[in-house]
């Protein structure tokens, strides 16, 4: 008898008919003897709506009631979800995040998992029981309600797999597994059978929003095998695992982009020590993260000072900027969030070289002029306009050989 988790996202819950749907294949794993553990989202849109609502009720929605709201979403899905399965004659049991045990930190909107008392959900499993769990939230130490970010659900699923030492944990989407690029933005994206866990947190800290970081953090940290699929079809997804020594290492297994990130210059800053400590200093204590950050060496003692946020971010990391460039006597502030961060991934540019100088010659050539670049050990990322992205996405997914058929 294998544990398995499977989550289902938004749009494979959209309506009534889907979540019947999904039903059929949760009791179908159940007839076959599998303990279940089904995570779901919110119907698609519900959270997006839920957001505006909350922009309508106070223009600075409290952090702490927005998190009530927004948890319902998911508390829908949930509740009709176990009806459905017990309407059917199963015995099914639904559980919100506090009541499966998931502890989180006091960080509302992003809050993350500390832990999980997965006791209510053994015995629930135990007793013969599907357990139907509301992914995206939890509760903290006060026992307030907390939610874990946009995309959640994946990390709901990943956490609870763990703690549970599941078999498998299946992440049910849209789309039919992980693709060598946005299969949306590119048609020529490729299927991939397998990915490491290092690949696919790059993938999914660079924009592939697939699944959510932290979800691979978690997959990762204890080693959680992550079957990414359709809930549309039987087809194998994409098994995301220990990067192993058959597996194939493209130099660039994936491209992603990313368009939630703004960037912020500091013109002509004294060029003196402890001058970026004051302004990451002041950003980090806010509790913004800093992406890119690029300083230009100047003449005259002075120093252009760039960095990225997220969007999410951006008003408050530009409060913060403008009373720190008064601070430290910089110049003006420019900013620009028509931005597209572009990247590259594979584990195979640890053994080669040549591939930033690939990128950039791919982007010369449609005129993409490149206004930032990072690297790391397996991956390039370059800052360009945002109306290039889709552009450049296409571009650099032929450059790298992937529109072929592998
Ligand atoms: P869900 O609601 O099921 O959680 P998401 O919308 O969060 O689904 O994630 C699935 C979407 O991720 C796909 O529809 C696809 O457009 C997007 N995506 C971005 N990059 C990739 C990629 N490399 N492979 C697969 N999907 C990707
Ligand atoms: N419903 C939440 C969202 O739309 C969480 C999730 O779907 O994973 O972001
Ligand atoms: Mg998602």
């Amino acid at each position: 008898m294998a544990l398995r988790v499977q989550k289902f996202g938004g749009t494979s819950v959209a309506d009534i008919e889907r979540i019947s749907k999904v039903a059929d294949r949760v009791q179908k794993a159940h007839e076959n003897k599998d303990q279940m553990v089904v995570v779901l989202s919110a119907m698609a849109g519900v959270t997006n709506n839920l957001i505006s609502l909350a922009g309508q009720a106070s223009e600075n929605p409290d952090k702490r009631e927005l998190d009530v709201l927004l948890a319902t979403g998911e508390q829908t899905t949930a509740a009709l979800m176990a009806m459905m399965l017990k309407s059917r004659g199963l015995k099914a049991k639904s559980f919100l995040g506090f009541q499966a045990g998931i502890h989180t930190d006091h960080m509302s909107g992003k809050a993350r998992i500390r832990e999980i008392d997965s006791q209510n959900l053994r015995q629930a499993l135990d007793e013969g029981n599907i357990v139907v769990v509301a992914g995206f939230q939890g509760a903290d130490e006060q026992g307030d309600i907390t939610t874990l970010g946009r995309g959640g659900s994946d990390t709901s699923a990943v956490a609870i797999a763990a703690s549970l030492n599941a078999d498998v944990c299946e992440i049910f989407t849209d789309v039919d597994g992980v693709y060598t690029t946005d299969p949306r933005i590119c048609p020529k994206a490729k299927k991939i059978s397998r990915i490491s866990y290092d690949e696919m947190l790059e993938m999914a800290i660079l924009g592939a929003k697939v699944l959510q970081i932290r979800s691979v953090e978690f997959a990762k940290k204890y080693n959680v095998p992550v079957h990414v699929r359709s809930s549309f079809n039987e087809e194998e997804g994409t098994m995301v695992v220990n990067e192993s020594e058959d597996m194939e290492s493209p130099v660039v297994s994936g491209v992603t982009c990313d368009l939630n990130e703004a960037r912020i210059t500091f013109k002509r800053v004294p060029d003196q020590p402890g001058i970026s400590a004051k302004v990451f200093g002041a950003l980090a204590d806010a509790g913004i993260s800093v992406d890119m950050i690029i300083q230009n060496s100047r003449t005259g003692g002075e120093t252009d000072l760039t960095f990225t946020v997220t969007m999410d971010d951006f008003n408050r990391a530009m409060e913060i900027s403008e009373k720190v460039a008064d601070q430290i006597n910089a110049g003006e502030i420019r900013t620009a969030t028509e931005i597209a961060k572009i990247s590259v991934i594979g584990l195979g540019m640890k053994s080669h070289s040549g591939v930033a100088a690939v990128m950039f010659k791919a982007l010369a050539e449609e005129n993409i002029n490149i206004r930032m670049i990072s690297t790391s050990e397996i991956r390039i990322s370059c800052v360009i306009l945002a109306k290039y992205a889709e552009l450049a996405v296409r571009t650099l997914h032929a450059a790298f050989g992937l529109d072929k058929e592998q």
